[in-house]
């Protein structure tokens, strides 16, 4: 077979800046080993998230100078609100800044306590504000998805059974929503089957609980159904998004994910209540409805990379891309999550280091090695990130400790990655001199964008 090249030409380059291992260590442990500290012209690779550092291309650019600056009813606002639409065929469609402005909306009006949120898997940002809402949040992933080394085809979809067991103690009238994240970002890039996204739409209807889409990656995922399910592989990209929103009744979407935009998001759903009373706090929280705490040049550029997302060149060139590194490190005996997810690789930091306990924090700890060995910034997903404390101040850990290097969509060439593969194997081959961490300072929701810590000494 032929290499799949990157789809397209580079018209405009970025510097990245060179330091040398003592530096990076000196930065570190400025930056309390947390990679949220670390300027990012210290960083040489950037895998830190795929949220926002996407390379726009051309058109986008011109749309930003097309973009119209009305405060009310700007064209820009109409070309994004028929993009989403294309994609959806939702009639209500509201900007936000960026996803978590959607979900704190939408988590404002549907939350609070006593209410519970069903999902595969929620992102931090989307339990973080179910959780603010005073609601709880519940993950009931399936089985497959459990084991990181385990290779299957839709490692993101949710238990079914689970669902209508979950629902049966709590009560429909108790749960708001149910929520699928597509692809599963937190575990592990993962995309969700056709088919559990109708049997789920199936529990939801039979119990009159709506169904929102975490809408993401929608073009990563509709393209892994293209590739891994039946009856799928003659259908567009289009199609096959189409097809998922006809289940849904909602959708929740950062555009600095699958709309190569670097700022944006949007909420849209069939309700037209609903979305009145959304409006209405947008108008508090973000802004007129017709931007919703955006710039029409923003809006100007989601409605353009709404489509060129689902360009399946580019789609191919972007799944490939994940799966080479992955190959890379699977070759090299790096215990990574299998098979390759849909925006980054995922190390199992507990296999990586089994020699630091889960309460020093391999993942952390993994993610401080990269940064020094090689520039490489990374992002713990384990109990840093979910990790949560008993009565008794004892840590109850995440379901497991990973590490992930998200891969900015269109940024990176092959030859970034192969030198990524050469530090994680390097970093791999001397893995029994990294020492755990401990906490010095942390905050109590979403902690580990601030938390501060320190190497564990004996
Ligand atoms: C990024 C992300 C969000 C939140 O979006 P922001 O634009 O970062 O606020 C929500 N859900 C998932 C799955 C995400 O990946």
């Amino acid at each position: 077979m032929q290499t799949i090249i990157e789809p397209f030409r580079i018209k405009s380059v970025e510097p990245i800046y060179f330091t040398t291992k003592e530096q990076r260590i000196s930065i570190l442990e400025k930056a309390y080993y947390n990679p949220f500290f670390i300027h990012a012209d210290d960083v040489l690779i950037d895998l830190l998230t795929d949220s926002g550092t996407s390379a726009m291309s051309s058109h986008q650019w011109a749309g930003i100078m097309k973009g119209d600056e009305s405060y009310a009813g700007s064209p820009s606002y109409y070309a994004f609100k028929s993009a989403v639409q294309d994609i959806t065929h939702m009639p209500e469609v509201i900007p936000t800044h960026q996803g978590r402005a959607a979900e704190k909306i939408l988590f404002s009006i549907l939350g609070g306590k006593g209410k519970y949120f069903a999902s595969n898997t929620l992102f931090d940002t989307t339990r973080a504000n179910i959780e603010f809402s005073g609601a709880e949040g519940v993950d009931l992933l399936c089985e497959e998805g459990k084991h990181p080394i385990i290779p299957a085809p839709f490692k993101g979809n949710m238990d079914v059974d689970a669902l209508k067991q979950f629902i049966a103690e709590k009560g429909a009238g108790n749960i708001p929503l149910c929520i699928l994240t597509i692809t599963n970002n937190s575990g592990g890039g993962q995309p969700v089957s056709m088919k559990n996204i109708r049997d789920v739409k199936q529990v939801c209807r039979e119990n009159n609980i709506p169904l929102f889409i975490d809408a993401c990656r929608f073009a990563e995922n509709s393209y892994f159904i293209k590739l891994r399910e039946e009856g799928y592989a003659n259908k567009s990209v289009k199609e096959i998004a189409n097809e998922i929103f006809s289940y849904a009744d909602g959708c929740t979407m950062s555009a600095k994910k699958d709309a190569f935009a670097n700022i944006g998001g949007f909420l849209a759903m069939n309700d037209k209540e609903l979305a009145t009373k959304c409006r209405n706090l947008l108008i508090i929280t973000e802004g007129f409805p017709t931007y919703g705490g955006l710039a029409g040049r923003d809006l100007e550029a989601i409605a353009i990379g709404l489509n060129e997302v689902m360009d399946e060149h580019y789609l191919q060139y972007r799944i490939r891309s994940i799966e080479y590194l992955t190959n890379k490190l699977i070759e090299a005996g790096i215990p990574v999550m299998q098979p390759a997810g849909g925006h980054a690789v995922y190390i199992d930091a507990k296999e990586f280091l089994p020699h630091i306990p889960v309460e020093q924090y391999p993942g952390q700890a993994l993610v401080g090695s990269l940064y020094t060995e090689g520039g490489i910034r990374s992002v713990e997903i384990g109990s840093l990130m979910f990790g949560k404390y008993d009565d008794n101040k004892k840590l109850i850990p995440a379901q497991m400790e990973l590490v992930r290097l998200a891969i900015p969509r269109r940024v990176y060439t092959q030859s970034h990655i192969d030198y990524v593969a050469e530090v994680i194997i390097e970093v791999f081959n001397n893995r029994y001199n990294i020492k755990g961490l401990s906490i010095i300072e942390e905050a109590p929701i979403l902690r580990h964008f601030t938390v501060k810590l320190k190497p564990v000494t004996e």
